[in-house]
């Protein structure tokens, strides 16, 4: 068990290609060394002067830059035998006051350098700066060594080709590029809802939904093979969904993917047409239903997304350095979990998000309404409210068993006992819908008048029907914009001025 930081969820990496003998000799020191101190994976990019000296490769899905939506106090979502590595990093972080150095965004690894020592290349660089940190300094100019001990670590861990940092970039470009960025600017309360795609390749079960939608959504969610189950992709779902006139989230997850590929599928939808993208880290395979593929799945996760693609489009590069003729136009969202970890955690990770180039974020369901606001307070907080655009994530219920569920099983939705308990008095199956209809309908009383929120995403899974009822029956808004041609542009209005209040209710 090493010293520092949890047990290791996969072994260490081997190098693509051999040393020689001598060097690879302080290789295997460095690796004992390492291992026994932080459970090192010899990922070669090391970053535990970011991390509070917790090494973040022994998360099973390796995430570099914050935890994922499962994660718990108690333990690890994909091996509960384990703590979640980002919670470690967070409690230590907190108690040494480096909080805020977790805002910078990470790279994803440079595969040349799994393997491979670091420490060599770390002398190597301190020896070419002409900077310091220079050891006598920390005798005698402590406030200039602690500067440039800081400016050394950070030109060891950001690559020329990435660059990540802690602060806020906002899109390079004035006009909004999609009908729901158009929507949102209005200031009204604006509705997206989601599709599931379908498991067989016709394409009619999402026209026939995409029709129920059509002109009370300002645009429709597209799943990217959640719960690591594979179904038709969400670039083709949202593809047919655009020809019929509704716009289109494509979700876009980095599970499965390398860099290479989301690079490509991003450039390909915006080829498309498609031009919302929703960027996922995206679950694990454990919690697909068929044998888990090989463990390491992730080469990304959603922060390094939104950087990547923010990168693409605002500056005209891909990763590699190499220029886009024709940048793509994307309206960049994000995914969060008011309820996963404590709020001040979320909160971190929804500004890393939004720094990296969240422009709007879905949230996950909401059933505690008091603990969302507790969790848009912490946004609000760390200064965020008016740089990004927020939907809370609502789900009706249909039945008692789809609230116990959702209870007990799914990581970072917090379900009151007093709402399953109204489910379970509901009667038969039509007496549960019609109570989660109106348990639905509650919620969105108050998220209608919510201060720091722009609107709500509605996931009615595989019960696409009752969206249409929610929303006339809400009296919530339709889109006033359903197409960026035959509109004027509309008035700019930042996502949210107005801090949230307390709730007392
Ligand atoms: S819960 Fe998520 S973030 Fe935490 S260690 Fe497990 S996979 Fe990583």
């Amino acid at each position: 068990m090493p010293l520092f930081s949890p047990r290791r969820y996969q072994a260490p990496f081997n190098p693509v290609h051999r040393d020689s003998a001598p060097m690879r000799l302080f290789t295997s020191f460095e690796r004992f060394t390492k291992s026994v101190m932080f459970g090192c994976r010899m990922c070669g990019n090391c970053i535990l002067q970011e991390t509070a000296f917790v090494c973040p490769m022994t998360c099973p899905k390796g995430l570099r830059n914050g935890l994922c939506g499962g994660a718990t106090a108690e333990e690890c979502e994909v091996d509960p035998t384990r703590p979640c590595t980002w919670y470690v990093i967070y409690e230590r972080a907190e108690k040494m006051g480096r909080e805020d150095t977790l805002l910078e965004v990470n790279a994803p690894l440079d595969g040349n350098k799994t393997g491979h020592e670091t420490w060599i290349d770390m002398i190597r660089l301190w020896r070419e700066r002409d900077k310091g940190p220079h050891p006598i300094q920390f005798f005698t100019k402590q406030e200039q060594f602690k500067e440039e001990w800081d400016g050394f670590f950070y030109d060891l861990r950001q690559p020329d080709w990435w660059q990540g940092d802690r602060e806020y970039h906002p899109p390079a470009y004035e006009e909004p590029v999609t009908v729901l960025e158009a929507n949102l600017r209005t200031g009204q309360f604006t509705t997206t809802a989601e599709i599931a795609p379908p498991l067989g390749a016709s394409g009619s079960i999402i026209l026939k939904k995409a029709g129920w939608l059509k002109g009370l959504v300002a645009a429709a969610n597209f799943t990217d093979n959640a719960s690591a189950s594979a179904r038709m992709s969400s670039v083709a779902s949202s593809k047919i969904c655009l020809d019929v006139g509704l716009e289109p989230v494509m979700q876009l997850q980095a599970r499965d993917r390398s860099r290479v590929v989301i690079e490509s599928d991003a450039m390909g939808a915006a080829g498309l047409g498609i031009r919302n993208i929703l960027c996922l880290t995206g679950d694990h395979h454990r919690f697909g239903p068929g044998p888990m593929s090989t463990p390491d799945q992730f080469d990304m996760d959603a922060v390094q997304i939104l950087w990547m693609l923010r990168r693409m489009r605002d500056d005209g590069i891909y990763l590699d350095g190499r220029k886009i003729k024709r940048r793509p136009e994307w309206f960049l969202g994000a995914a969060a979990s008011p309820f996963g970890a404590p709020p001040k955690y979320e909160a971190l990770r929804a500004q890393k998000k939004v720094n990296a180039g969240a422009q709007f974020i879905q949230t996950q369901p909401i059933f505690d309404y008091d603990g969302f606001v507790e969790w848009l307070e912490a946004l609000d907080k760390r200064d965020i409210l008016d740089k990004v655009y927020v939907l809370a994530g609502l789900i009706p219920l249909r039945s008692a068993r789809a609230a116990h569920f959702m209870a007990d099983e799914v990581p970072g939705v917090k379900i009151p006992a007093e709402i399953v308990k109204r489910m379970d008095d509901a009667g038969d199956k039509e007496g549960q819908a019609e109570e989660g209809v109106a348990i639905a309908l509650e919620i969105i009383e108050k998220l209608k008048s919510t201060p720091g929120l722009n609107g709500m995403h509605i996931m009615a899974v595989h019960w696409e029907a009752i969206v249409p009822r929610l929303i006339e029956e809400s009296g919530v808004p339709k889109p006033t914009i359903l197409s960026l041609e035959e509109t004027k542009p509309p008035e700019i209005a930042p996502p949210n001025r107005a801090a949230p209040v307390a709730v007392t209710a």
